[in-house]
């Protein structure tokens, strides 16, 4: 814990001056209808629109000057894949990722757009880790990780840190989790800074390997998941991100699709706010009844990337 810890803290001061300082918001409707105060840490407004640019920076910023000439492989259903799109751009840095066909479009070009080489595969025919080792034959790249990576969990780390920074007496932190890095994390930089905060991870009902993992101790894993939040979609945590998941995560909460679309539906009507199905996960948690809110309640809204196509469906409740 200590250690881990420690790598937030320094990624931190690595990414301060990298990575947009993201508001804090709150709605006055949601805190008078959950009679609780309820802090939104909005990473929809990250540099390319979610948390994931964190870790990738703090991933990839580390890595040795051999590796970063030779160049980056990912593999990635959308944000992780322009997070590290980005971040080579920045550095100078080549890049190959990985996408499977369902991906958003909007993630597809834009991680295209940021020069990264994309190989797009189908997910029900090859595994992404297929497609991956057939890209890297010579083993020449080097392969950064959406959560299995402990300084892709640090960077990820840091979004908790930062609010906490903010608002230094929240009682209850809420996160998404698909495989694990960014709740993670957040325990860690929670329990660190505040000891006696409960933190909730909070997934698609549909998506819910990561909860009877962490209710049953066994690894557990749901290939290509087809909930709407596309951010949760990952088969099963990982070797790193389970057993920091069980351990200081206080519980795991699952959300059904129609409860994450009503989260979407008051992001947007409610707060002016776009925040796409997986960064809404929390608050579908607590408008739903799922978690009951008490306190003072951080909520990690881990990302605004949706295509206009489905924002549109979702608020006309189709
Ligand atoms: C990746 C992602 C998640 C899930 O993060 P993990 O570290 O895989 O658990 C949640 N929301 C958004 C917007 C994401 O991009």
């Amino acid at each position: 814990m200590t250690d881990f810890f420690e790598k937030i803290s320094s990624a931190s001061e690595r990414l301060k001056d990298v990575v947009n300082k993201t508001p804090v918001m709150q709605s006055s409707t949601l805190n008078k209808r959950l009679n609780a105060n309820i802090y939104f840490k909005c990473e929809n407004f990250q540099k390319m629109g979610a948390f994931k640019f964190r870790g990738a920076y703090n991933a990839i910023s580390q890595l040795t000057d051999e590796q970063k000439q030779k160049g980056i492989i990912a593999y990635s259903s959308g944000n992780h894949a322009q997070a590290v799109a980005l971040v080579c751009q920045m550095l100078d840095i080549s890049a190959t990722i990985v996408m499977p066909n369902n991906a958003p479009k909007i993630k597809q070009q834009a991680t295209e757009g940021y020069g990264a080489k994309v190989v797009v595969f189908d997910p029900i025919q090859t595994t992404r880790e297929q497609v991956a080792e057939k890209e890297n034959k010579d083993n020449q790249l080097t392969l950064i990780k959406p959560f299995d990576n402990e300084n892709v969990i640090s960077g990820q780390g840091t979004v908790a840190f930062e609010l906490i920074d903010e608002i230094n007496d929240l009682d209850m932190m809420l996160a998404p989790c698909g495989g694990g890095g960014l709740l993670s994390g957040t325990a860690i930089a929670t329990k660190g800074k505040l000891p006696d905060c409960k933190v909730i991870g909070i997934e698609p009902e549909m998506a819910d390997d990561a909860t009877k993992s962490f209710y049953t101790g066994k690894l557990h894993s749901n290939p290509n998941p087809l909930t709407i939040a596309d951010g949760t979609r990952t088969t099963s945590m990982g070797d790193i991100t389970f057993p920091l998941v069980r351990e200081y995560v206080d519980e795991m909460k699952t959300v059904s699709e129609e409860a994450i679309m009503e989260a979407v539906r008051f992001f947007y009507y409610r707060m002016k706010i776009v925040v796409e199905p997986s960064g809404a996960l929390g608050l579908a948690a607590l408008l739903s009844g799922v978690v009951e809110a008490k306190g003072n309640v951080g909520v990690i809204v881990s990302g605004g990337n949706i295509d206009g196509e489905v924002m549109g469906d979702i608020l006309n409740g189709r």
